[in-house]
């Protein structure tokens, strides 16, 4: 059977506010004589859209862009390079044409009017991306309402659409459309209540299962998509994460347990891929997917060395996590593929970024100093912990209050929920304890 790849032209303006990142490297204080990284970075405005395009399943056949101070208002770009696009999407049998940018409801009708071809922004690619790779019920979920909140205030613009196709212009414009939008916008807006609701119930499953295992250093893998977190997951672990060559492959996120060295246990927590500006309802609506991060130990973020715009991908990072309330969360900084880059190169990183960690993970390089590391900040980090237990359970109450400092105790339904700062190595013996207990009982 053969797939039909859609024709896609991608078009993006340029602009100092669009692109803070060459403010961004220099910020990160990227060696400006390192001219290298700065030239990929500039040559490929569209590298990321591209990316995203493929792994939509689209065939990019070319890539546009258009220096621009301020977006126009009708059409987003200028009128001239509108009539330009027409004329490429006519000759090169162009089925979508996708911006790099978010567009209104308006632009986008205005687009498609002038260009006569499907035109799709940026959050509309990423939500197509999403919806075909989520696989847990919560992350489907998830995307679907993303979906339909982007939609709804676009449903005019898809009717206005349909009814030109259906009916041509002229005849019955306004009555039964203005009906059918009504109706539509009912059945959204029920849907959405729903989606909340099943989304809520799932999340405080999730809680429970997460507290079951607050015994635990919990470290969380992110990073931007594509930098080989699932496959630093896979060398560390041994365990079975797909691995990928495209955007967005892990879209729930995969836990594994791992000794790091001896006498020491961690849960490593293998994530969805951040992107520079992330659809800001995605972020809210993934903010359960996320939740590992929110609740780590340790963050460790992967950053692919070999691709362009280091600094750029590590501000896009630094802003979810800001969204997520989570920046000031202990942080190890990790290069991967140091494989692809040559010695000097990796030398002139290395001393931008002096504290962070450089490995790879398919040739297996580093990963015993990362482990090193990982542990210092094991040792060093006593965390917060919340455990319930039946209020009789008198044997296991001193045992914790002998390992550590008990904060709160809480007493309901027979049970004590108690929050304590442990030493993840009390930790660790706390959950070896009630895992002991477990069996026991069994
Ligand atoms: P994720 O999206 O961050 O989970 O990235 P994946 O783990 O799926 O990896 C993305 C791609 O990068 C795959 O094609 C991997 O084979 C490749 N990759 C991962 N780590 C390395 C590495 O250390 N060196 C090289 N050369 N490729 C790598
Ligand atoms: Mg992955």
């Amino acid at each position: 059977m053969t797939v039909y790849r859609e024709r896609v032209l991608l078009v993006g303006t340029i602009s100092p506010q669009r692109f803070p990142s060459r403010d961004g490297l220099l910020t990160y204080g990227r060696d400006s004589t390192h001219v290298s990284q700065k030239d990929r970075d500039e040559d490929e405005p569209l590298a990321e859209l591209e990316q995203l395009a493929i792994t939509a399943g689209a065939i990019v056949i070319d890539k546009i862009t258009q220096k621009k101070q301020k977006p126009d208002v009708a059409y987003y770009i200028g009128s001239g390079k509108v009539a330009e696009l027409k004329e490429f999407a006519d000759e090169n049998d162009i089925d979508a044409v996708i911006f790099d940018n978010d567009l209104s409801p308006g632009q986008i009708r205005n687009l498609e009017d002038e260009i006569k071809t499907k035109v799709i922004d940026r959050t509309e690619l990423i939500l197509d991306i999403f919806a075909t790779h989520a696989r847990s019920l919560q992350a489907k979920l998830q995307v679907e309402l993303a979906q339909l909140e982007y939609t709804l205030p676009r449903l005019k613009h898809m009717w206005t659409h349909l009814s030109k196709i259906e009916g041509g212009v002229g005849i019955g414009q306004r009555g039964p459309g203005e009906k059918q939008l009504e109706m539509d916008r009912r059945i959204a807006r029920d849907r959405i209540t729903k989606l909340k609701r099943e989304i809520g119930e799932i999340n405080k499953h999730h809680q429970r299962t997460t507290e079951n295992r607050s015994g635990y250093f919990n470290i969380a893998i992110l990073g931007y998509t594509n930098a080989g977190k699932s496959a630093l997951m896979n060398a560390l672990t041994g365990t079975n994460c797909l691995v990928e060559n495209k955007l967005f492959s892990t879209l729930d996120t995969k836990t594994q347990l791992w000794n790091p060295v001896n006498h020491y246990k961690a849960l490593l927590s293998d994530t969805v891929g951040f992107i520079r500006n992330l659809p800001h309802h995605l972020v809210a609506s993934f903010n359960a997917t996320l939740q590992e991060v929110i609740e780590a130990d340790l963050l460790l973020h992967i950053v692919d060395i070999f691709q362009p715009g280091i600094g750029q991908r590590l501000q896009a990072v630094d802003k979810v996590l800001e969204e997520l309330g989570c920046s000031q969360k202990p942080r190890l900084l990790v290069f991967n593929k140091i494989d692809k880059i040559d010695p000097l190169e990796l030398q002139i990183v290395g001393k931008e970024f002096p504290d962070s960690v450089f490995i790879s993970a398919k040739e297996k390089k580093g990963l015993d100093k990362l482990a090193d590391r990982i542990v210092e900040f094991i040792a060093k980090n006593e965390t917060l912990s919340t455990f319930s237990v039946s209020a009789g359970d008198g044997k296991f109450l001193s045992y914790l209050e002998e390992l550590g400092n008990i904060t709160s105790k809480t007493y309901r339904d027979g049970m004590v929920r108690i929050k304590i700062r442990l030493s993840p190595h009390a930790k660790a013996k706390v959950t070896g304890y009630l895992e002991a207990n477990k069996k026991k009982d069994k």
